[in-house]
């Protein structure tokens, strides 16, 4: 046998056993004539002890033995005099007779420890090794049991795990594809999904019925901390259901992985919010809900009823209240103020008002408005003697919402009220069918094209598209969308429509999505579904800031992978191949 145990196994209770473990050299210590190995595997650490006394050779043998060798031992299990309660196997030791050098290793370019001595890019660089450290391992074990658990609950509830390929073609709407040539087509071209959207829907009309797979989708986007060009989703899709039936079922998922991971018990229901609404209160579709804070509206108290004429040009005004902040320095403020102005966040300004101990308001606009006005402001705030009042404005007024959410979730940061072991959730629903598009000078799917609008505002359609909502909802923790979906169109006309709207010709759109239309022509049987993000997932219950620590090999800032170093130039020859004339290193 190559190992009788792992490294993490062994207890006192096996005291006297002859055993063989294998593993990689963590440590090795000398102290007088003992030499101690920690012996690491995926399973925990085993202190080896070697005595000078007992075998002179051996013992040499063990004192050359450099960091994350791989060995094999053979010895027996002894009670340690000196415990380590922080181990669980510190109790014990192994009393090595025999050691083999299974392969040297190279001296690592840092410390495999959970407390490294690595920065970021060099551990990406050699992530096989990072991967070692109990601390990474952890997260990915934390991934795999959620899987398992997903799987579990989805097989219970009778969904089929069914793949997609991940060759498709091109669609639009959504984010930028990441695309393949096609060597046997020449000039044509693979797209990677974005998400099975289309194929999902297929599998419906196939009669499929409850359909889940956990799959990779890609985006080229830009990256942020939750956002990865190649990700996770668990990809659901259901069919004879409504909103409510899609809803239930993935908040049982949600539950049920909070029980079995986490052993958090949620019983109520999540609470529902129509997205107008978490607009209003936290200028955000996605709510931080684990702190209260929410926006007041302050038109009616600022707008005309001073001099100051930022207010007075203003379209929305909008403050928060930060509760026992009144004793912020001057200091304090600049700093708040120059987080707001930051060019992430694009504020002009940030406008306070302390309540001080007697209830009177000092401002940094006292001298456009009269007290009476700054109380009426207290009060409609709700403020309280020793409260912040922070206020912004603008003149967009969704713009300026944003600014004013980032501002509260730096204030629930700094008052310690995002606890990473607090789960606030919610479902945030009715979101618009459409958003206008700078940047394309038209109406875009909100979620996308594929959404059932509500049946009460399917009239708006022609009259009003903006003031359509759709069958659609998020699923938020934390301030994170943790999954999202809708009811889907089925009816071929209503698509078409759809489609209309949003400025696609016939000819496009049968081009574009003719195998879908075509497809809902032979009996599409009313369907929704949803997917949600399992890196995020992940992060959130391992308490993670980036999603990226929970992924096996993932992609720097810049969309590389920097052990791989891909994406790289490719031969003249491999592009012949392909049909692309271009040769990129001129
Ligand atoms: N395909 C959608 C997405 O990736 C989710 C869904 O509607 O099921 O966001």
């Amino acid at each position: 046998m190559f190992r009788t145990n792992t490294c993490g196994e062994l207890r006192l209770a096996d005291a006297g056993k002859t055993v063989t473990l294998a593993g990689w050299v963590q440590r090795v210590r000398k102290m007088g004539g003992m030499t101690f190995v920690d012996l690491r595997d995926r399973y925990g650490i085993t202190q080896l002890v070697f005595n000078e006394e007992v075998n002179d050779a051996l013992c040499a043998r063990a004192n050359k033995l450099g960091r994350e060798d791989v060995i094999q031992i053979k010895g027996e299990v002894n009670e340690r005099e000196s415990k380590n309660k922080n181990l669980p196997t510190g109790e014990i030791e192994i009393i090595v007779s025999e050691l083999t050098v299974l392969n040297a290793s190279a001296t690592p370019p840092f410390t495999i420890e959970d407390n490294t001595d690595g920065g970021d890019d060099i551990r990406m660089k050699y992530r096989y090794l990072d991967l070692r450290r109990a601390c990474v391992r952890k997260n990915l074990e934390l991934r795999h049991q959620m899987t398992m658990e997903v799987r579990r609950y989805l097989d219970s509830k009778g969904f089929l795990e069914i793949e997609t390929p991940m060759l498709i073609g091109s669609t639009p709407e959504g984010a930028r594809d990441f695309v393949v040539p096609s060597r046997m087509n020449p000039g044509q071209f693979y797209a990677l999904p974005q998400s099975p959207q289309t194929l999902k829907q297929l599998l419906m009309v196939a009669g499929m019925d409850r359909y889940f797979q956990i799959v990779k989708c890609f985006r080229d986007e830009d990256l942020r901390a939750d956002r990865q060009p190649e990700f996770t989703q668990i990809d659901c899709e259901m069919s004879f259901v409504e909103q409510e039936d899609v809803i239930a079922l993935f908040e049982g998922m949600a539950k049920h992985l909070f029980r079995t991971i986490r052993g958090i018990e949620l019983t109520e229901p999540f609470p529902r919010m129509p997205w107008s609404e978490a607009m209003r209160l936290y200028g955000s579709d996605k709510p931080d809900t684990r702190f209260g804070m929410e926006f007041v509206e302050l038109m009616d108290v600022l707008k005309g009823t001073g001099e100051f004429s930022v207010f007075n040009d203003a379209s929305y005004i909008g403050g928060i209240c930060a509760p026992g902040c009144a004793s912020y320095t001057r200091k304090q403020l600049d700093q708040l103020t120059d987080f707001v102005k930051r060019s992430q966040i694009g504020a002009k300004g940030l406008v306070y008002a302390r309540v001080q101990e007697d209830g009177s308001v000092k401002s940094s606009v006292d001298k456009f408005y009269t007290q009476e006005v700054l109380l009426r402001l207290k009060e409609t705030m709700k403020a309280v003697p020793g409260d912040l009042i922070l206020i912004m404005s603008g003149e967009d007024v969704m713009k300026t919402r944003k600014q004013l959410c980032e501002l509260r979730l730096e204030m629930g940061s700094r008052l310690g009220l995002r606890d990473k072991n607090k789960f606030s959730l919610l479902w945030v629903v009715d979101f618009p069918m459409f958003e206008w598009s700078e940047e394309e000078g038209r109406l875009m799917a909100m979620h996308h094209p594929f959404t059932h609008p509500k049946d009460e505002d399917i009239p708006l359609l022609d009259s009003n598209p903006a003031a359509v909502r759709a069958d659609a909802y998020d699923m938020v923790c934390n301030g994170v969308e943790v999954g999202g979906g809708s009811i889907r169109i089925h009816d071929p006309e209503l698509q078409d429509k759809m489609f209309k709207i949003l400025g696609f010709t016939e000819e496009r759109a049968q081009e574009q999505f003719g195998f879908l239309m075509n497809a809902f022509k032979y009996g599409a049987p009313p369907h929704g579904g949803l997917a949600y993000g399992l890196d995020r997932w992940v992060s959130l219950f391992a308490g993670l800031d980036s999603i990226r620590d929970c992924i096996a090999f993932p992609k720097n800032n810049s969309g590389r992978d920097v052990m791989l170093d891909a994406p790289s130039y490719i031969d003249q020859k491999q592009l012949d191949e392909l049909n692309l004339a271009l040769d990129l290193k001129d």
